[in-house]
């Protein structure tokens, strides 16, 4: 057995035990009354999740194929689609549709700013033949959380198919799928959901249903909602799933939904809310400056810039060679420039932060950095 690390990256997490005891289960067979049970009590589990009536797809692969299903699955090649982008992922996006050689209109924030519901509605004006709207919730590469609810608003409105990217932050924060239209979503296994990689989610509304329905062809055999939702129709009874299944770990997934619902998804969303804090004024006591101010900051992850007296990759280093802890660095132009402190699973927990902020409290004395000692505690108990 491999010695564990501490995970404390935005993604992925250190999971429930009970989510690594079911990965242990005997493989099933992905079809007929074995499984058919388990398929159900997954589909009911996922619409409580994310909130919505809407079909739910469980996809073997990681979140991005669901991501790049989507975009493939709604707008035709040649058509227009607006896309949210503020840091590496919206980047991501940016790319899926460039492969699926859609027409893309492009609404830009900095990096470390939230995306604007006023210049989607100024660029919805301008482009009235756009078909969909495509944005990330939270963008991971910044910990900054856009207003979703907002954005949704504007581009429902408009009548546009909304795709979503929340693939670090459903289950970390609260999102009515439904309530806020959004057409689209999609998520995967190992960030707030905490379960292991390797699945993904997708929710599809009646809305985009009927633009799917107008598109051509697939631009995929694989990644094509219809082939999926073809399967559900005329083989749901015996064999739900165009695909073998990876049975183990969607019985991962389905225990570590069953966690975060016996928890209930309200406190579950109120654990990142309280790590998130207690990271922040620790970080602060500690001499650390935030990247992104608490009014867009996300609960489920934290950035803090580089200080003048050691260098990140140091840092990062030492946590893991003395500490086995494991961080995220900066991505793309924040490279070298933040670390990112995640709040997924065990690392939420009071003794995962104790121990992490304990041990910045010895890397700063031992860089001879001035520390008053424990003051990092408070924050652990601040509501
Ligand atoms: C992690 C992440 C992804 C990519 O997920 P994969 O499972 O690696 O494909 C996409 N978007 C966001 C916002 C993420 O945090």
């Amino acid at each position: 057995m491999t010695e564990h690390i501490k995970l404390f990256t935005p993604g992925p997490g250190d999971v429930d035990d009970r989510v690594l005891e079911a990965l242990s289960l005997p493989v099933m067979r992905h079809y007929g009354p074995d499984w058919l049970p388990v398929h159900e009590e997954m589909d009911a589990l996922l619409h409580k999740l994310f909130q919505t009536k809407n079909d739910m797809y469980v996809v073997p692969g990681p979140a991005s194929a669901v991501l790049d299903m989507a975009i493939g699955s709604v707008v035709e090649p040649g058509k227009k689609i607006i896309i949210g982008t503020n840091g590496y992922f919206g980047t991501r996006l940016i790319d899926m549709a460039k492969a699926h050689n859609l027409q893309i209109v492009l609404m830009e924030a900095a990096w470390g700013k939230p995306l604007e519901p006023d210049a989607l509605s100024a660029l919805i004006k301008e482009n009235p033949d756009a078909v969909a709207f495509a944005m990330v919730h939270h963008e991971t590469s910044t910990t900054v959380l856009n207003p979703l609810k907002e954005l949704m608003a504007v581009a429902h409105n408009a009548g546009l198919v909304t795709i979503v990217d929340t693939v670090s932050s459903l289950g970390g924060v609260d999102i009515p799928v439904d309530d806020w239209h959004i057409d689209l979503c999609i998520c995967g296994a190992n960030k707030c959901i905490e379960a292991v990689p390797g699945v993904a989610f997708i929710s599809v509304s009646p809305h985009a249903w009927q633009v799917i329905d107008s598109h051509p062809g697939p631009g995929s055999w694989y990644l094509d909602l219809k082939l999926w939702r073809h399967y559900l129709q005329e083989w749901g009874s015996w064999h739900p799933s165009p695909v073998t299944l990876p049975t183990n770990v969607i019985l991962a997934a389905r225990e570590g939904i069953r966690v975060i619902l016996d928890r209930g998804l309200k406190e579950h969303v109120a654990r990142y809310t309280r790590a998130s804090k207690a990271m922040r004024a620790g970080m602060e006591s500690l001499g650390f400056e935030m990247l992104v101010p608490e009014t867009y900051a996300s609960p489920i992850a934290t950035a803090v810039k580089a200080r003048p007296e050691f260098t990140l990759d140091e840092l990062v280093k030492w946590l893991m060679d003395t500490h086995r802890i494991a961080v995220g660095g900066g991505l793309g132009e924040l490279t070298g420039k933040v670390i990112r402190v995640g709040h997924l699973g065990k690392a939420a927990e009071r003794e995962y932060m104790m121990d992490f902020l304990f041990t910045l409290e010895e890397f700063l004395r031992l860089k001879n950095i001035p520390v008053q000692s424990g003051k990092w505690v408070a924050g652990l108990f601040v509501e």
